[in-house]
Parts: C-alpha cells; structure tokens; sequence
C-alpha cells in the first residue's frame, strides 16, 4: 500500500490522480489533501477518500471547510501552515504536486525535505527554481517522477540509456487551438476562444499557456532540469495529433518516441506506481484510425513566449522566474478580459527587459524575485489598459 497526498486535489490532475487512486484501492491510499478555492469538491472527495487531513489554502475558509465536512473522521487545516503538514505526511511515501504556478513552491520543498518522493504536474516549480529543486532532490535522495505527458515520454524513452549518449530532447507540442489562426488575427481572439483547447482539458492557466505555446517553454525548462540538459539540446516540434508524446535521439540517429492517446491519467498511474505499469482505464491507441501523424517547426514569429522562455533560461539565475511571475500575471489579467491576447508575451517581455537576473541562492530568494516579476507585470499590464 503506498500513501499518497495530493496538493491541489479538486484541480485537473488532482481529479485525475483520484481516479487512478479509486480504481486501484489495494494499491493506494490518500493521507491528505488539499485545495485553493473549490471547498465542496474537497468536502466530497473527504467523504469518498477518507484521508486524515484535508487543508484549504486561505485559513478564513477552514470553519466553512469543518461545516462541510462535519461527522467525517478529518482534521481540518488552513494556510501555509496547513499546506506544510499535507505535504510533510509523516505517514505518506509520495506527494503528488498539483497545485497550478509558484504557489506550490514552498510545500513542495518541504515534502522534499521530510524525504517524500515527488509526482511533480506543477511545473512552476522547476521553472522558477530548478537548480535549487534538484539539489535538494539529490540532498534528501527522494525520487522525482514527471506528470507532465512530455516528460513522462522522456522518461519512458531515456531509461537505460547513458545521458552522453543524447544528442536531443524533442518535445512534442500540440500548437493549441490557434495554430491555424492567421497571426493577425490573434490580437482580437476572446477568452472563450483561447479557453478551447483542441486535445486536452486542463486547468485554464495551462489552457491559455497552450494557446500562447508559454507552456512549450515552461516545459523546455522543466525538461532542461529533469534531464540535467542543456537547452540547446531540447527541440520543439508542432505535432497536432499528440499522440507522440515525446522523442529522444540519441548519437547513434536512433529516435525512441512515447506514444499513447492524449489521457493524463497515463503519465500519473506511471509516477504513481512506478516502475510498474498498472491499469488506467486510457483508450487504447489506434494508429490505423489516424490518416496521418504530421510534425512541424513552430512559428516563432506568431507565438513569441516560446522564444522568450528560451531566452530566460539562457540568461538563467532569476530571469525564469520573474519571466514565470510575470505570465501568471499576464494570464490572470486576460482571463479577467483586462488585456488581449497578446498583450500576455508583451507583458512578460517588458517585465524581463525592466529585470536585471541575479543570483537565487534559496527559496525565499526565488519568492522575491517572484513578488518583483509580479508587481512590475501588474504595474505594465495597469499602463497598457490605459
Ligand atoms: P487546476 O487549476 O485545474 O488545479 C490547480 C489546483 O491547485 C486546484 O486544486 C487548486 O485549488 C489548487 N490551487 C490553486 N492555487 C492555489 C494556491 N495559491 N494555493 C494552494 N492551492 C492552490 O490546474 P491543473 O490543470 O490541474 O494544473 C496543475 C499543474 O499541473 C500546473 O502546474 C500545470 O501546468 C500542470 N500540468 C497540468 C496538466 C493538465 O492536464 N491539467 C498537464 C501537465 C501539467
Ligand atoms: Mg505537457
């Protein structure tokens, strides 16, 4: 039986960890969860899940939380305080980080040091702080397996193989659902349009992320740390199909791909329940219902956070993450209809130009740096309304 917490259990990932968790209830076991705003789904999953403790994020909404829960078994926490014992767990082998941006820095940093091995979705983390990340990885020797569907594919695809022997990554993306829309048009596209995305359904800050191709370069960054490659070494191609999830070529020219239909509860059951493979309820992969798998460069020119992402990390030390601050920023404010479209990349490239990168030596550097990103996005995005 392997105990599991789940930070961020009423967002997308967190639902579909709970499915894998409720189709295999020999296997695991839920200590805790915990949520941001929706406390009727953390309520109902209390009730069908039993864990001991359930944390809301703001401490004002636990008496509200306790109401909702009243007859269940649970201690009932709030805050960051709250946050740190979920994802401390003395009982619990795995934290699965699911919250969605910086926010969940600080407790998964603390599930890392009370020696918790890590399904890491919230991809913020390593973008902001992945050299600090992965040293604590290798401090606390705990395992830290990808959710991301791409770099569950390179995982899959790099195992057994010496990292000298890579000559690249190839992370596959969908282009979202603008990838047929003449850049000209992309000023004037609504929320709803960019809330559409073609093969997954996601949170909506991965889903305008998708649509702006900031999450291709989110994950160029995740992949650089995971995989302890250079960016140089890490290639985006366009593959609308994602059916390939992602590739790596070795020096020998040989490629080795992960394919599977586009369901996230396949790269969750893998870090779940690693190094085997367990059932998940995924369509099988039909190959021969497809008339083609195309691959494609990706328009630099159209979707300029690509470029600006693998300008961050090149210029490295807190440049991606006053970059990362200022795209969440950026997606708030065009979810809340303040900003178009592509005032999003605009936000993000004047935030970094006002940046000068320092040197980040913990992670409460990287929540400065953090704090600074946001308030000069929020100070850009105030002038661009008026
Ligand atoms: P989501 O918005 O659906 O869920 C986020 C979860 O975090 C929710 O439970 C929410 O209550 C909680 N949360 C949000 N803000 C919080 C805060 N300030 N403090 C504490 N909890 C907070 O997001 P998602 O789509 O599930 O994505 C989660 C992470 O996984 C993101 O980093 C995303 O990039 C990554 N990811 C998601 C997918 C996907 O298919 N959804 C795929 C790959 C990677
Ligand atoms: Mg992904």
């Amino acid at each position: 039986m392997k105990n599991i917490v789940i930070l961020g259990s009423t967002g997308s990932i967190g639902l579909s960890t709970l499915e894998i968790v409720a189709a295999h209830p020999e296997r695991f076991r839920v200590v805790a969860l915990t949520a941001g705003k929706n406390l009727e789904l953390l309520a109902q999953q209390v009730r069908t899940f039993s864990p001991r403790l359930a944390v809301v994020a703001a401490t004002e909404d636990v008496p509200r939380l306790r109401e909702l829960c009243s007859g269940c078994d649970v201690t009932i926490m709030g805050g960051s305080e709250g946050l740190i014992a979920a994802a401390t767990a003395d009982d619990a082998k795995m934290v699965v980080a699911a919250i969605v941006g910086a926010a969940g820095l600080v407790p998964t940093a603390a599930a890392i040091r009370a020696k918790k091995d890590i399904a890491l979705a919230n991809k913020e983390i390593l973008v902001t702080a992945g050299h600090l990340f992965m040293n604590l990885v290798e401090e606390y020797g705990v395992s830290l397996f990808p959710v991301d569907s791409e770099h569950s594919a390179i995982f899959q695809s790099i195992e057994g193989h010496r990292n000298e022997d890579i000559r690249k990554i190839i992370l596959t993306a969908s282009g979202g659902p603008f990838l047929n829309t003449p850049t000209r048009n992309l000023s004037q596209v609504t929320v709803q349009d960019a809330l559409h995305h073609p093969n997954w359904n996601m949170g909506k800050k991965i889903t305008i992320d998708s649509a702006t191709m900031m999450n291709k370069g989110l994950e160029v960054i995740e992949a650089r740390w995971l995989f302890n490659t250079p960016v140089e070494k890490i290639q985006v191609n366009i593959h609308p199909q994602s059916i390939v999830h992602s590739m790596v070529e070795y020096v020998d020219g040989c490629v080795i791909a992960q394919l599977g239909t586009p369901d996230m509860k396949a790269p969750i059951a893998y870090a779940l329940a690693y190094p085997e493979r367990i059932s998940t309820g995924v369509t099988p992969l039909d190959l021969t219902s497809f008339s083609g798998l195309t691959f494609l460069h990706p328009d630099w020119d159209k979707f300029p956070c690509l470029e600006l992402a693998y300008r961050a990390i090149r210029s490295g030390e807190s440049m991606p993450a006053v970059m990362n601050a200022a795209n969440e920023i950026a997606v708030a404010e065009f979810l809340g209809e303040r900003i178009g479209f592509m005032q999003i990349s605009e936000t993000i490239e004047r935030t970094m130009a006002a940046h000068t990168a320092h040197n980040l030596q913990s992670i409460e550097e990287v929540l400065q740096a953090d704090l600074w990103g946001r308030e000069t996005a929020r100070e850009i995005c105030r002038e661009m309304v008026h």
